[in-house]
C-alpha cells in the first residue's frame, strides 16, 4: 500500500482520526442489477495531517464514480431553498450586486440557487459535474457548464471570457479530492474585485459534539477556519469574513478575495475565529489523539449494544 500524503500539503499522514470500518457509499443509485450483486464496501477511515491539520479521507475511489449518478437534487429539500433564497439577497445587499455582475456557482446542481440571482435579472453561470442534474438546470434556463470544477475549467472559462464577480460554492469544498486543483481554479477564474463564498461543515463542530454521522465517502476533507485560510491563502487568496450557520450540524461561511486586493476590510469575526479554534486545540495534535480515543471507545461501546 503506498503512503498515504495529505492531500493539501503532502505531509505523510499516520494519525488516524476516526476509523468506521467498511461502509457502502451513501450517495450512490442502486439499480436493480446492483441489488441482485453485493454493494460495495470502502474503508471509511480519516487522518489528520500532523502540519496543517486537515482532517481527511485517504483516496480509494474516483470521483467520477461516485458522481456519475449523483442522486442527490438540491430543490428537493424546502429548508435549503430558503436557505439559498436568504443568502441571494444578503450577497444584494452586502455586495450591491448589479445586473452587470456575474454569479458563478461551483456545484450549482439544479439550480436550486442561481434561480434566485436569475429573478433578480443578474447573469449566471452554474457549473456541475452531474450530467443528469445539470439537464434538469439548464431546462430551467440556468447556463450550466458540465464538468468538475478546478484549474482546466477555470481556464477553458476565462478563455471563453468568463470571470466571476461572485463565486460561490455550497457544500462543494470538502467533496473534491484535490482541494489544491480547486482552490487555484477559483483563483484562476476570480475578478481582480471579486468575491468566494464557501459554505462547508465546521471540524469545529463535529468535533465538539462527536458528529460521526457526517464523516462519509463523499466527504473527502474536514475544515476548520484556520486550515481553509491556510489552503487559501497559498493559492493566493485571502479570508476577510465568516459567519457560522446552522446547517449540517454546524457550517462556516468564508468570505474571499484576492490577497493583493484590498477593497474588503477584514472583519473582527477572522481573528476571533482563529482565537476559538486554537482554545479548542485544533492546533494540536493531542486534540485529535484524544479525540481518536473517544471515537474509538463509541465504537466499542455501540457495538457492545449491537451483540
Ligand atoms: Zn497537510
Amino acid at each position: 500500500m503506498p503512503a498515504k500524503q495529505c492531500r493539501f500539503c503532502q505531509t505523510h499522514l499516520t494519525d488516524t482520526v476516526v476509523d468506521l470500518g467498511m461502509s457502502p457509499l451513501s450517495n450512490s443509485y442502486v439499480s436493480v442489477e446492483q441489488l441482485n450483486t453485493k454493494e460495495a464496501f470502502y474503508p471509511l477511515r480519516a487522518y489528520v495531517c500532523p502540519k496543517c491539520f486537515l482532517v481527511q479521507l485517504e483516496d480509494f475511489e474516483s470521483p467520477d464514480a461516485i458522481f456519475n449518478d449523483y442522486a442527490y437534487f438540491s430543490s428537493y429539500a424546502d429548508t435549503w431553498l430558503t436557505h439559498a433564497r436568504q443568502y441571494t439577497e444578503k450577497m444584494c445587499e452586502r455586495f450591491a450586486t448589479t445586473n452587470k455582475k456575474l454569479v458563478v456557482e461551483i456545484a450549482s446542481n439544479d439550480g436550486y440557487l442561481l434561480q434566485y440571482f436569475t429573478e433578480r435579472g443578474i447573469p449566471v453561470l452554474g457549473i456541475e459535474p452531474a450530467a443528469n442534474v445539470a439537464q434538469v438546470s439548464i431546462e430551467k434556463g440556468i447556463p450550466t457548464e458540465i464538468g468538475f470544477f478546478g484549474r482546466k475549467l477555470a481556464q477553458k472559462l476565462v478563455g471563453d471570457g468568463v470571470k466571476a464577480d461572485l463565486l460561490l460554492g455550497n457544500n462543494v469544498l470538502a467533496h473534491v479530492p484535490d482541494i489544491n486543483d480547486f482552490v487555484s481554479g477559483m483563483k484562476i477564474l476570480l475578478q481582480k474585485d471579486g468575491i468566494i463564498t464557501m459554505e462547508f461543515p465546521h471540524l469545529l463542530k463535529l468535533m465538539k459534539e462527536r458528529q460521526f454521522d457526517t464523516i462519509y465517502h463523499e466527504h473527502f476533507s474536514y475544515l476548520s477556519f484556520s486550515t481553509a485560510e491556510h489552503i487559501f491563502s497559498a493559492h493566493g487568496l485571502k479570508m476577510f469574513d465568516v459567519e457560522e450557520l446552522p446547517t449540517h450540524g454546524g457550517s462556516l461561511r468564508i468570505y474571499a478575495c484576492h490577497s493583493d486586493f484590498h477593497g474588503h476590510v477584514v472583519r473582527g469575526r477572522v481573528a476571533r475565529m482563529k482565537e476559538k479554534e486554537a482554545r479548542f486545540g485544533l492546533k494540536e495534535i493531542a486534540t485529535y489523539r484524544a479525540f481518536a480515543e473517544k471515537a474509538k471507545s463509541l465504537k466499542l461501546e455501540l457495538l457492545a449494544t449491537l451483540i
